[in-house]
């Protein structure tokens, strides 16, 4: 079990009862950025994907910790131009006029899905540098969700790529191509591989049409192992070549904001139904969606709490795995099975670390009105 760093348990001890909150931490952000930063080979453009943790003071501390943001709607745009980002990349299969415009405003680079999408931008009026994004025929990396090389909604599928780059529009000029292709990879060396088989697909892609290629965007994908302690080896990362003349952007969401958040939740109650323990939470998958979404269980580490002032005794158990469940009325509202605990005891907290990504920005927070938790930055 992780555990809680002592400035995060400090704030946590801070909080009225009962607890709820997410703890974010911007020196945390900013060492695993540096982290990464220090791995990546010369000529690598490091942005963050904002669509992991959109949380206002995470993405301004990565902006400036990183070179840029990577947005996929024009919410994440304003974000990040309010931000102050320096580069900001624009993916995702469904930019409207709207955003397609704001976009261009803003000095995005967008990463254009089709050549419908690549007309209405033209049709804007507009001229401008673009990527687009590629469904390659295959690809060899591995991770939990595939993109690439099987039917998606993201990009143009190889095989139509010539047809769709004769009829780009002339005001817009392709300067590469983007290649997002994987998620939650923990495997770095096999994620050097697919950078430099990005790389050498798209000199030769380009070559091929006569594109003057000048960027490479890999996406992210760098993963964080939530039932364990690992997180993808970056080192292998340095060895990539990347020719002159050519970026490699990379836009890592998981791997950067993963593990500078923790969500605490109160144990409201404790009990036992046939056979098994539960230990009921102020909170829930309506703020941590993750576990509910992957079918995993997320461990937590226990905070104790020894205060207690009320006249009858204290439900606690000992020497046993429990469910920590949360306060919705679903049997599904589960983010750890049978974990096995010392002493618990309503009243104590439960620590989920690495929520700093994909965890409140993915749930259903509405669903049954609860309140929603603290947000603490540190
Ligand atoms: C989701 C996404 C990312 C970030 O992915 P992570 O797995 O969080 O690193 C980057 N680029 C694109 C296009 C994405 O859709």
């Amino acid at each position: 079990m992780a555990e809680i760093p002592a400035h995060v348990a400090r704030a946590l001890r801070r909080l009225p009862a009962p607890a709820c909150a997410y703890v974010y931490d911007t020196a945390a952000l900013r060492a695993r950025a540096e982290r990464l930063r220090a791995a990546l080979p010369q000529r690598t453009t490091l942005l963050y994907a904002v669509k992991a943790n959109g949380h206002p003071d995470v993405v301004r501390t990565l902006a400036a910790a990183c070179d840029g943001l990577e947005v996929a709607s024009g919410g994440e745009l304003q974000l990040a131009v309010a931000a102050g980002a320096r580069r900001i990349a624009f993916g995702g299969p469904a930019k409207t006029d709207a955003e397609l415009a704001a976009a261009v405003r803003a000095g995005a680079l967008l990463n254009v899905e089709s050549l419908f999408e690549a007309q209405r931008l033209a049709g804007l009026g507009l001229r401008a540098d673009i990527c687009l994004r590629v469904n390659r025929a295959a690809v060899a990396v591995t991770g939990s969700h595939a993109m690439t090389g099987t039917p998606t909604p993201f990009g143009i599928d190889e095989n139509q790529l010539a047809t769709v780059l004769a009829a780009i529009p002339d005001s817009l000029t392709v300067i590469g191509f983007h290649l997002h292709a994987v998620s939650n990879n923990l495997d770095g060396a096999a994620h050097a591989a697919f950078l430099t088989d990005a790389i050498g697909w798209s000199r030769q892609t380009a070559a091929r049409h006569g594109l003057h290629l000048r960027v490479v965007n890999a996406g992210g994908g760098l993963g964080v192992d939530y039932t364990g302690e690992a997180s993808a080896d970056v080192t292998p990362l340095s060895r990539v070549a990347v020719p002159e003349g050519v970026e490699l952007i990379l836009e890592p969401g998981r791997y950067l904001a993963a593990d500078a958040g923790h969500y605490a939740a109160e144990v409201i109650d404790l009990k036992s139904t046939h056979g098994r323990t539960f230990a009921v939470l102020r909170g829930g998958t309506h703020h941590f969606r993750l576990p509910a979404a992957w079918g995993y269980s997320h461990p937590f580490t226990i905070l104790p709490v020894d205060t207690w002032q009320r006249p009858y005794p204290r439900p606690q158990v000992t020497d046993t795995p429990v469910d920590a469940v949360g306060e919705l009325c679903t049997p599904r509202d589960v983010l750890t099975r049978g974990q096995h605990v010392t002493r618990l005891r309503a009243g104590d907290l439960l620590v989920f670390a690495r929520t700093g990504a994909y965890g409140w920005d993915i749930s259903h927070h509405d669903f049954l009105r609860h309140p929603a938790p603290d947000f603490l930055i540190l």
